[in-house]
């Protein structure tokens, strides 16, 4: 009975919304009617058009306020409404907080408190972030001149982070207002490490190119009779046209890796086989420099888990650098050996130079692209500054690590820490 009733008043009041918001149409139609008995005097008729546009406007539709009703139908019966703002909150990833019309915190979830230090509510974010930035969003939000504005922030303590701070009000009339932050501090670095890549990379390029563009114009003006000088500048183009060569191939092998960062699985490398081949490849290269290899393999299978090409570009040019590098030692050794790491069975690779090594500050980095001890050396040794970055790559997909211990004067030793399985 109850239920009969309060169904009864509910549809008493959804038709009473009906006529209020289809008000306009009805008003026009009512004095259009009145309008014709005024000046036609047809009375009856009148009345009952009259009637009928009141009944049309009562079933009449109104789009867009249908489908909010019906929205906010949908809302009430999934529970959303019912929902609490903490929860969101606490949903959201990303640092967020709450605030009133006095910009005083409300509530802040567990990231926020994570990335600032020292909130609490009632206190005051416009004394909290001070950047100027950050006071022109909350004044522009607080104003109520927009619903929601968006600045970049950077926080310099404990550590420089850089955001993406948006700001907008909650809900109609609810006076509250929320921040989201957005870290951009990893896209920002990997933004700023590819410029300096293609800066890098460009000024590595022109200056052979700029080298081979002056012994072109010296062929053609001074040196066009001199065929001496001639045979002299072609070896040094040929030269640099072969540095050039090489750099391109170790941006293709570097743009080829990052192009498929996982490894085919299911694929074996024997260790022995492939770094037989590359002592044997470079042969030629270690007789040059006057180096003997030396091997020193543990017995038994030894075998990981692994694309061949790639590890065999990874002893390549760790037994190359020894061979270039490490040339007043005489003579390296590579050996292969169980690996010491007692959590995971693997196999240690390990090419040892015993010609002047690297000094400890370089160490950290000199896995780094183009980062080279000493740029003149490298460039007559044919480096390109690139080697040691592609061999990092290769490891980091086959889930190994590279070691590299060094006292200068006495050689170096770059160990590779591979897992079986
Ligand atoms: P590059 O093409 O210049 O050889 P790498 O990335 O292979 O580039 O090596 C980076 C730098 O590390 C080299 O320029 C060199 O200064 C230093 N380096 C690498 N291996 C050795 C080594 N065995 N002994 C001394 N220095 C080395």
């Amino acid at each position: 009975m109850a239920e009969t009733s309060a169904e009864q008043e509910s549809t008493g009041q959804a038709l009473a919304a009906r006529l209020w918001r289809n008000r306009w149409l009805l008003a026009a139609g009512v004095v259009a009617v009145f309008a014709v008995y005024y000046f036609a005097g047809v009375s009856g008729y009148a009345l009952l058009l009259a009637l009928a546009l009141l009944a049309a406007a009562a079933m009449l539709p109104v789009d867009a306020e249908r489908q909010s009703t019906d929205a906010a139908a949908a809302i009430e019966a999934s529970g959303l409404q019912r929902l609490s703002g903490e929860y969101l909150a606490a949903a959201v990833a990303d640092p967020l907080i709450i605030f009133d019309h006095s910009a005083a915190m409300v509530h802040a979830n567990a990231a926020a408190f994570a990335a600032f230090g020292g909130l609490a509510p009632g206190m005051s974010l416009a004394l909290k972030f001070r950047a100027p930035e950050m006071q022109a969003l909350l004044d522009s939000i607080l104003s109520g001149e927009v619903a929601s504005d968006a600045v970049d922030y950077t926080e310099k303590l404990p550590v420089e982070r850089t955001y993406r701070v948006s700001a907008s009000t909650v809900g109609h009339a609810t006076g509250l207002y929320v921040l989201v932050f957005k870290d951009q501090s990893e896209t920002r670095r990997i933004d700023r490490m590819r410029a300096d890549f293609i800066a890098n990379a460009s000024h590595e390029l022109r200056t052979p190119l700029a080298s081979i563009s002056g012994f072109i114009e010296t062929l053609r003006g001074p040196a066009r009779n001199d065929p001496a000088a001639r045979d002299q500048f072609l070896q040094i183009m040929q030269n640099q046209t072969g540095r050039m060569a090489r750099l391109i191939d170790d941006l293709l092998s570097l743009s080829r890796l990052e192009m498929k960062p996982y490894l085919k699985p299911g694929t074996e490398v024997d260790l022995r086989q492939t770094i037989d081949s590359v002592i044997d490849s470079l042969g030629p290269l270690a007789a040059e420099n006057g180096i003997v290899v030396e091997r020193e393999f543990a017995n038994g299978r030894l075998v990981v888990p692994g694309d061949r090409d790639e590890l065999f570009q990874v002893f390549e040019n760790l037994l190359e650098n020894a061979c270039k590098y490490g040339q007043s030692g005489g003579h390296v050794t590579v050996s292969v050996a169980a690996g010491e790491d007692a959590q995971q069975a693997g196999f240690d690779v390990t090419i040892r130079d015993y010609g002047p090594g690297i000094a400890e500050e370089h160490i950290p980095r000199i896995t780094e692209r183009f980062y080279r001890v000493d740029v003149e050396n490298s460039r007559t040794q044919k480096g390109t500054g690139l080697g040691l970055s592609i061999v990092k790559h290769i490891l980091t997909r086959h889930n190994a690590r590279l070691s590299i211990k060094s006292e200068v004067g006495k050689g170096a030793a770059f160990t590779v820490h591979l897992p079986a399985r």
